[in-house]
């Protein structure tokens, strides 16, 4: 079996800010960067990681998440290149296509893994999926890359529970909007705090509605939060909730935007943090990583330290462990970090009955 399977959308440079005159941190150069850093790297080709030709998706499987009438006004806004169907959202003339090819990346590599062909699974996609709710766009993000995947193995694959899992530093508010009244789906947020970073949305109290309260998890991670945070959050909320749920699948949205040296957030995961988080998820679950945030120079470091983790290779040296150490010495941070911690321990307790002292 092959460990990683990974799929990209080769039509990706055509959705480009630049031809709509729209300069955006989420352009060709991000999937460029990654692609050669890993044709660099010691990562081999057929022992680490297999790269999958992939059929565009069809608006069928688009249609699982999204509405007719919100496929139909992206389309007439591709016409209009000046549109902007969303808040820091553009489009250009062939953004549908590369849409569809993304989509169709995205289903690939899930199927990768459901059918047991590869282990776990990296989609190298863009443009991002998680702040598209089912009719609407926002941050960079047209369609739910991983809700039109959930939707795709419900239906097609049979699977009864997934897991959804972000690690971007922004909230998947997008995926909570497609799922927050389904106990099918398990959705965790981990990013941080929404009253200092966009989307604004996906705070502690926000727990899913009837019949899935207590099935999505938002985690809002004070600024400054680094290695020892999230190393934290991970063993005592996510690896407990995920055991107890017991997904068939966890769908990673991997956003690359929690590292120290992403200019648009204030998270501090170094390549460690990274590294661990994504170690300990792929040593008990099948993990289908979709490409989400990050703008930094170090996509191409952090993709291949993600597929490090996924095949079980040790990890590279890490060279800025004084991050680690200056965020597990910030008082304030720690303090605010064990408070959110308590509190959202105590929102998800009735559902989930695993931090009650006996
Ligand atoms: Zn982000």
């Amino acid at each position: 079996m092959i460990p990683v399977g990974i799929t990209f959308n080769e039509n990706h440079y055509l959705h480009d800010s630049f031809l709509n005159g729209f300069p955006s941190p989420e352009n060709p150069s991000r999937i460029r960067n990654i692609l050669e850093y890993l044709a660099n790297s010691d990562l081999v080709t057929g022992i680490h990681y297999h790269i999958y030709a992939s059929e565009p998706a069809s608006v069928r499987d688009i249609l699982r998440v999204h509405t007719v009438k919100y496929i139909k006004f992206i389309k007439s806004c591709v016409k209009d290149p000046r549109s902007s169907p969303g808040k820091d959202v553009y489009v250009c003339p062939s953004s549908y296509e590369v849409l569809l090819q993304a989509v169709g990346c995205v289903l690939n590599a899930g199927i990768l893994v459901a059918t047991g062909k590869c282990k776990h699974s990296f989609a190298l996609i863009r443009p991002p999926g998680h702040h598209a709710g089912p009719d609407a766009s926002s941050g960079f993000c047209l369609f739910n890359n991983s809700g039109i995947l959930a939707r795709y193995l419900q239906e097609v694959h049979g699977f009864e529970r997934i897991a959804i899992l972000n690690i971007d530093a922004h909230a998947s508010d997008g995926t909570y909007a497609v799922f927050e009244t389904d106990p099918s789906v398990l959705c965790i947020s981990v990013h941080q705090d929404q009253s200092t970073l966009y989307p604004y949305k996906g705070f502690i109290r926000d727990i899913g509605a009837r019949p899935a309260l207590g099935y999505c998890i938002n985690m809002e991670m004070p600024p400054e939060s680094g290695n020892p945070e999230y190393g934290i959050f991970y063993d005592e909320v996510v690896e407990k909730v995920l055991t107890k749920f017991d997904p068939q699948i966890v769908i990673l949205e991997c956003g690359f935007d929690a590292y120290y040296k992403e200019s648009l957030t204030k998270l501090n995961l170094t390549i460690d943090g990274y590294y661990r988080i994504i170690f300990k998820l792929a040593s008990k679950w099948n993990i289908v990583t979709l490409l989400e945030g990050g703008y930094h120079e170090d996509l191409g470091l952090l993709t291949s330290v993600v597929l490090r983790a996924l095949t079980g290779e040790s990890n590279i040296k890490d060279e800025v462990d004084q991050i680690d150490l200056l965020a597990s010495r910030h008082a304030k941070t720690r303090k605010d970090f064990n408070n959110s911690l308590s509190l959202l321990k105590m929102r998800l307790e009735p559902y989930w009955g695993l931090w009650t002292r006996t």
